[in-house]
């Protein structure tokens, strides 16, 4: 039996654990966890990779993508590993230290654990490409980086069914995040890993499968990709314009004049995710050639301005 993502590891609070839900729902299906042989994690995060450990215990092989192993490996201590990091880049792009403060006394994610996977129970999915599943149909699983380095999505080829993990998701536009993959294995002074134009191409890719179905990482089935993917790239192509727009009428400007710029009614808890998505464009139309960041010496931390590229 094949599992897509492991599941969320916290206490209920009616009591016992979301691992108990999750055998007595496998129960109800007819199958105990341990027929489970092979779980594919689609990304390295905490609510779709924490359980790896465990079902690893119980024999399975674990795979996920290669930029998401070590993440795997280090589990709840890769996320920490990556707190500092993303407070240091947002104070680089101009986030007054008390915002940065506040993100850093929000631990919304506090209750959930996330035990290291065994590295012997870990498989890349660039070695191990398909898997034959018992109706003789396979399922393939296709590198798709963007809501996080090591991404995946999987492919029943036949029918083109797509287990999409959060890379398509039927109630909101998934967030291309702030990823520090050195963080994750050791090295805090590594940088940041441009998400937003991975995302992009990876989505475009998506597109070219014809899929007919999403079973996404959260939320009900959809059976309209297109109009996800279409939402999605128009989204982000104004999302894109606005961002553009606003470069062109200053000079130079840090990423968080542009989130307040764009966001000028946004809470200050909503910051931080404003700040992902400016960052993640700024990051698109530098690799465009479109703008170009540089860096001043401003009382001791250096701060990073951006500013559009302009025609001679
Ligand atoms: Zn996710």
């Amino acid at each position: 039996m094949l599992l897509v993502d492991a599941g969320i590891d916290y206490d209920l609070p009616e009591g016992g654990s979301t691992w108990d839900a999750l055998e007595a729902q496998a129960g109800a299906l007819g199958f105990a966890p341990s027929d489970v042989r092979v779980v594919v994690v689609t990304h390295e995060h905490i609510d779709h990779a924490a359980f790896a450990a465990r079902w690893a215990a119980l024999g399975a092989t674990v795979v996920c993508g290669r930029a998401g192993v070590p993440a795997l490996r280090r589990g709840r201590e890769g996320v920490e590993a990556q707190r500092e990091p993303r407070f240091a880049e947002l104070r680089r792009h101009g986030t007054p230290e008390a915002l940065v403060e506040g993100f850093r006394a929000l631990r919304g994610m506090r209750s959930l654990r996330w035990e290291p996977c065994p590295p012997a129970a870990l498989l890349a999915a660039e070695e191990r490409e398909t898997f034959r599943l018992a109706d003789r149909r396979t399922l393939r699983l296709l590198p798709a980086p963007g809501h996080t380095p090591g991404n995946l999505v999987a492919l029943v080829e036949e029918t083109r069914e797509l287990f999409s993990g959060d890379t398509v998701l039927p109630t909101t536009i998934p967030t291309p995040g702030l990823h520090f993959p050195t963080a994750v294995e050791g090295d805090p002074e590594g940088d940041r890993w441009p998400s937003l134009p991975s995302f992009l191409r990876s989505v475009g890719a998506i597109r070219a499968l014809g899929v007919t179905r999403v079973y996404p990482g959260h939320g009900e089935v959809i059976h309209d990709p297109s109009v996800y993917l279409d939402r999605f790239e128009a989204h982000h192509a104004r999302r894109g314009a606005k961002v553009r727009a606003f470069l062109a009428g200053t000079e130079a400007a840090t990423a968080f004049e542009v989130a307040k710029a764009l966001f000028p009614r946004l809470p200050d808890a909503r910051l931080g995710q404003a700040m992902t998505e400016v960052l993640g464009h700024l990051d698109l139309l530098e690799e465009r050639n479109e703008a170009l960041r540089e860096t001043g010496e401003p009382v001791g931390a250096r701060l990073v301005r951006w500013r559009l590229e302009r025609a001679e």
